[in-house]
């Protein structure tokens, strides 16, 4: 089956995610990907523990960068 590319699978949708592709792709890339998420329960697992991950992360380095 090969048809115009309308929707992502969900691998691709958990490889943009982690890459943190998402936030460079085209609008209409970025659209496809969102519909995704809102189809389907697992890569919007995958998309809330990459926003967890990435907020651990920027508090960690909030902490650690020493403030004034
Ligand atoms: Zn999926």
């Amino acid at each position: 089956m090969s048809g115009p590319k309308i929707s992502l699978s969900c691998q691709e949708v958990s490889r943009l995610l982690s890459d943190r592709q998402d936030e460079t792709l085209p609008a209409a890339d970025r659209a496809r990907l969102r519909l995704h998420l809102v189809m389907c329960g697992a890569c919007r697992n995958v998309q809330e523990q990459m926003d967890f991950m990435r907020r651990a992360m920027q508090q960690l380095g909030k902490e650690s960068d020493g403030g004034p």
